[in-house]
């Protein structure tokens, strides 16, 4: 499995021979040395590599094949210091299969005002030869990411960081494996959906283990494993209960499918507790913490907001790492303090955490297993967004709302989950008008460290629809844009 650290993206600049072989050289050492500086900035999740100046249709052509067969290499960069014919480019970019950004940037900040002549127009034209390039992609509706500003800008290496984030959440997508343990709960719409449909636009191979192989790895545990377990659990958590059985067993629970899931490549999972044959627990800590260690998962067999989460988890890897999967529950009405109020019946991940989580044990009222150890805790407060993916039959629509999350406003000492609250943008009215006008699930993935702006672009990139519920957002907007897009998707 590929880190963020193992991919490289193609910094690759357009020219032509019209300058003669000086202007040539000076682009050539001036593209090397800003990747370098780009690289030394720290703000670049990945290494930025200048692999070639394209200068002949051949050229662009060869360098496209080449980053399309390299598995390394998440994504390609295109600016252009002068002009660059784009029927040149035409052919390369039609056969163009990794995410593709175009950094409208120029190699020198100011206008020299004194020294500026017709030498210096014809080396520094990126004003002209990057609004050729970006036709020809406009032309053939290629899908990129364009993002224009000085090359040593802080705010422009952050956007271009984080969109090299969606190119390697990307990758991670079309190779992710999703490991399913059971069905689908019993007469549930929004979590079905064309896994072949989605395995042919999003990668996800989604497929089922049987529940009665996971018994069989729970139960070959041995107690040294678990005894090595119970002893990191001791360190992260306050174990908040006496019965030590329970929270064992869900560290057999926690190794057993840890064990299954890397043995087949998976990084995420599902199971559901209509289908726990053969288990003693419906596992909550267990799942919890493989969602920790970046792994995706979903209740009830939710499979898409499973894979979701593992591709998020995968975009914002190295950050604060607060990802989870998540579900809306109930809402504080009261005026002037609407909030939503997540959790799940178990399996929140505790990356959202905003103290040292507890682990306890309770009775479960759903499901008819023993009484299962979990994390409780607090989310912390901050800007989040949530996301959710849904089958519209034919296509897939991914939805995207910010949100403020806060310090819940009540203790709820008998609540025996983790919890999140947070208000929905634009309102809490407003934001759930909108968000079940779009047909959102009330499983979401919820991230304080991908952005809307990065979900737009993945959404971009594998071609699925993009809807975005902000605090500028009205139903009536809304409702138009969901109209229009149906239109289009018909025509797709
Ligand atoms: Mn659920």
């Amino acid at each position: 499995m590929k880190t963020m650290k193992d991919y490289e993206f193609w910094f690759v600049v357009g020219s032509q021979f019209l300058y003669g072989p000086e202007v040539l050289e000076t682009v050539a050492t001036r593209a090397a040395e800003m990747a370098a500086q780009l690289n030394a900035s720290g703000r670049l999740p990945c290494k930025i590599v200048y692999k070639t100046t394209v200068k002949t249709p051949e050229e662009a052509t060869e360098t496209i094949k080449a980053a399309n067969y390299d598995d390394a290499c998440a994504g390609v960069i295109t600016w252009c210091h002068t002009f660059s014919p784009s029927k040149m480019w035409l052919n390369g970019l039609k056969i163009l299969q990794k995410p593709y950004c175009h950094l409208a940037t120029q190699y020198n900040r100011s206008i020299p005002d004194t020294e500026i002549d017709m030498d210096f127009m014809n080396l520094n034209q990126a004003a002209h030869g990057d609004r050729e390039h970006g036709f020809i992609a406009a032309r053939l509706r290629t899908p990129r990411k364009v993002i224009a500003g000085y090359w040593q800008d802080a705010d422009v290496q952050k956007r271009l960081g984080d969109w090299m984030r969606v190119a390697v959440g990307v990758a991670f997508s079309k190779s992710l494996k999703v490991m399913r343990f059971g069905d689908n709960m019993r007469n549930v719409a929004v979590t079905e959906g064309d896994k072949v449909g989605v395995q042919e636009v999003l990668g996800w191979q989604v497929n089922t283990w049987p529940v009665g192989r996971l018994v069989e790895h729970i139960n070959a545990v041995t107690d040294a494993e678990v005894d090595a377990l119970m002893a990191e659990y001791r360190e992260k958590y306050d174990i908040a209960t006496d019965n030590l059985a329970s929270v064992r067993y869900q560290a057999k629970e926690e190794i057993a499918m840890k064990k299954m899931l890397d043995a087949e490549g998976c990084r995420a999972f599902t199971n559901t507790f209509e289908d726990l044959y053969g288990m003693e627990q419906l596992p909550g800590l267990a799942s919890q913490r493989l969602m920790a260690a970046g792994y995706g998962y979903g209740g009830e067999g939710d499979w898409k907001v499973s894979a979701m989460t593992a591709v998020m988890k995968a975009m914002s890897e190295g950050q604060t790492g607060g990802t989870a999967f998540m579900e809306d529950y109930t809402y504080e009405l009261a005026e002037g303090k609407e909030y939503s109020l997540g959790a799940h019946m178990l399996e929140v991940c505790p990356s959202v955490a905003a103290a040292k989580p507890r682990i306890e044990v309770h009775p479960l009222g759903i499901g008819g297993k023993a009484d299962p150890a979990r994390l409780v805790f607090e989310g912390r407060a901050g800007a989040a967004i949530v996301v959710s993916l849904v089958d519209m039959g034919g296509r897939l629509r991914l939805i995207v709302q910010d949100i403020e999350c806060v310090k819940p406003i009540y203790a709820m000492p008998n609540l025996p989950v983790a919890r999140v609250m947070w208000r929905a943008m634009p309102d809490l009215k407003t934001g759930v008008e909108c968000w079940i006008t779009a047909g959102g699930a009330h499983h979401t993935t919820l991230s304080y460290d991908v952005t809307a702006e990065q979900m737009r672009d993945f959404a971009r990139i594998l071609g699925i629809e993009f809807v975005h519920i902000t605090k500028e957002t009205t139903v009536e907007k809304l409702e138009q844009e969901l109209f229009l897009n149906d239109l289009a998707w018909k025509l797709r």
